[in-house]
């Protein structure tokens, strides 16, 4: 047992067959990139558009990180802090955490006076994308796959499709830890790269076009 495991795995890290040092997801990169998504895509829509170019700004002065993209990152990211619990990919990887974000996020934004709806459904879907992105992961765990549909039903669901590869956190094993996890990580951006730059190029473009235009 390699240093410093057996605390972490005393602590409920290692349960129902599910070990914390190899996790069968996209890595915190790949959902980063897919709350970025999320949230630029939000913002090619009324009203959350309007927010991003008020007070005149012009179009070229548009934030990248706005409140709006910095929360669905933290979303995204999110789910797995359920690791710490010792109760992975469960009540977190849910659609009742999806709609809990979009609640907590609707109502922060009504509170300060933004989209209330709008903010709150970017919210809600920068959780889903995690837990479709952890759905369409390899997963070699037991059970495979995650509670995606509770308190419907508590059954784990697996895509079995394979998309994202592991991601190993046995930092004893640079081979794994950093050259396996480096071919999992490119193989992230690849895919999810594209969609990032969609969904910036549709924000971009609306900004632009509605410029001088901040009420359409
Ligand atoms: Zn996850």
């Amino acid at each position: 047992m390699p240093r410093g495991s057996g605390r972490i795995c005393i602590a409920g890290l290692r349960q129902r067959g599910r070990d914390w040092y190899v996790d069968s997801v996209p890595s915190p990169a790949g959902h980063l990139l897919a709350g970025v998504a999320v949230a630029w895509a939000a913002e090619a829509f009324e009203p959350l558009r309007r927010r991003v170019v008020s007070a005149g700004r012009p179009s070229k002065a548009a934030p990248v990180a706005t409140p709006l993209v910095l929360a669905c990152v933290a979303l995204a990211l999110a789910p797995d802090l359920d690791i710490l619990l010792a109760s992975h990919r469960t009540y977190t990887h849910s659609i009742a955490a999806a709609a809990l974000a979009a609640l907590a996020g609707g109502s922060v934004a009504r509170a300060l006076r933004a989209p209330g709806l709008a903010t709150g459904l970017a919210c809600g879907l920068a959780v889903a994308s995690h837990i479709a992105l952890d759905w369409l992961g390899h997963d070699t765990s037991t059970p495979r796959g995650l509670m995606a549909l509770w308190p419907v039903s508590s059954a784990h669901y697996y895509s079995g499709l394979d998309l994202f590869a592991d991601i190993s956190r046995r930092y004893w094993k640079p081979e794994e830890f950093i050259l396996k996890n480096a071919v999992s990580i490119v193989r992230e951006v690849a895919i999810l790269g594209p969609v990032v730059a969609l969904a910036w190029w549709a924000r971009k473009r609306v900004l632009a076009s509605r410029e001088g235009h901040p009420g359409v």
